[in-house]
């Protein structure tokens, strides 16, 4: 026995634009699908997750899954030609002993874990049911730009996903659907033609699916209002040694001498790396990654800040901006500004504008300006993601 939910990710967002798939697309910082699966992950009454993939995504969607901490999505499967093969696809790929199934629109990423746990619950005392929200609006009926009726309101719901039913029942109301060359735009639609009563679980208007650029807006207004901002700051050192490759900011630079350290030693990712991490409260790089470690010999500084981004994604964290600053008495770094920005920013998965380096000297006073070795502060604001 089990709580089962499959997510309807096959869709191609043709209404989106773009060419790019909407739920691919980031909301502060972080893939609508990523939200959509971290929100079933957070509740409870789930046992497990399917996602029914775009045909050539399930790779993709796994490795997505993985990165944010989305342990309960196990099973991926194919889409169909239409949401309702795909769905059908799905349900048949669950375990036979399934429960409940809660069936749900991977474009909804704001979906909360209580509408998921409230919907579980009401499935498994009455077999069938839809989130939905009352219709507030006046409804029109037009013709060519004309008003031609106005619609009774009384009564109308918008239905929302997740729509839950028993396993079995909806299971044989797709294929009973399947046999008869029954369409519908959504699941509740087959098992009301199998004469099953679908109750009602009261949802806000929040719970968006995400259809036009607009609704992307919106949605990320949405969670930049009920998330977190946090800031950290982060400071590295190394020597400047002759013989060593001179890397900063993951950019090699010509130079008599280079950095003296276990990874390439490149202090500014470092900073950068302890502010990300100190921002999330996630300890520092000397933890993440021990220079005991032969693992970390050599290995480049923007391999790390990956995996400081992927760290940061599994603790619920995505970065929003940083700030480096490189204190250097030689060589002029300021040529490499904008490969250095746009390397760090492409290792963090955010827009170059985003990730700035600035560079200073210390006019000649103290270990850098003696050219013994080079500095680096750097601060980074993260947002919280759950
Ligand atoms: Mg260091």
């Amino acid at each position: 026995m089990g709580v089962w939910a499959i997510i309807a990710a096959a869709g191609a967002g043709a209404r989106m634009g773009g060419g790019v798939s909407k739920l691919l697309l980031p909301l502060e910082g972080v893939p609508v699908i990523a939200r959509t699966l971290m929100a079933f992950e957070r509740c409870p009454d789930v046992d497990g997750v399917c996602v029914a993939c775009a045909p050539g995504q399930d790779g993709l969607m796994r490795a997505l899954a993985e990165a944010y901490g989305a342990s309960k999505a196990t099973l991926f499967t194919c889409g169909g030609a239409t949401r309702q093969d795909s769905v059908r696809g799905a349900l048949l790929a669950l375990p036979q002993d399934t429960s409940v199934v809660l069936i749900h629109d991977g474009a909804r990423p704001l979906v909360t874990p209580a509408l998921i746990s409230a919907c579980a619950a009401c499935a498994a005392a009455r077999r069938a049911c839809i989130a939905a929200a009352p219709v507030v609006d006046t409804l029109k009926r037009a013709e060519d730009g004309t008003v031609r009726a106005t619609v009774e309101r009384e009564g109308l719901w918008a239905a929302q996903t997740p729509q839950a039913f028993d396993y079995r029942l909806i299971l044989s109301a797709h294929m009973a659907a399947l046999r008869d060359g029954f369409a519908a735009t959504d699941d509740a639609a087959l098992a009301e033609r199998a004469g099953t009563s679908v109750h009602i679980v009261p949802s806000g208007p929040y719970n968006l699916k995400l259809t036009t650029p607009g609704d992307v807006a919106l949605a990320s207004a949405l969670v930049a209002a009920s998330s977190t901002a946090r800031v950290g700051q982060g400071w590295d050192a190394h020597r400047l040694v002759p013989g060593r490759p001179l890397v900063l900011g993951g950019v090699s630079i010509p130079h008599e001498a280079g950095l003296l350290g276990h990874s390439d030693a490149d202090v500014a990712i470092h900073a950068l790396m302890d502010a990300l991490l100190g921002a999330a409260a996630l300890g520092d790089i000397g933890m993440a990654f021990p220079d005991s470690d032969p693992a970390y010999k050599g290995i480049s500084s923007l391999e790390l800040l990956r995996r400081v981004a992927a760290m940061l994604a599994g603790a619920g964290f995505a970065p929003v901006s940083a700030d480096v600053t490189v204190i250097a008495q030689r060589p002029r770094l300021s040529p490499y500004r904008q490969q250095m920005q746009a390397a760090a920013a492409d290792a963090l998965g955010l827009p170059a504008g985003c990730v700035s380096f600035k560079f200073s000297t210390s006019e000649g006073m103290g270990f850098e300006g003696r050219g013994e070795g080079i500095s680096a502060m750097a601060c980074a604001m993260v947002r919280s993601c759950r």
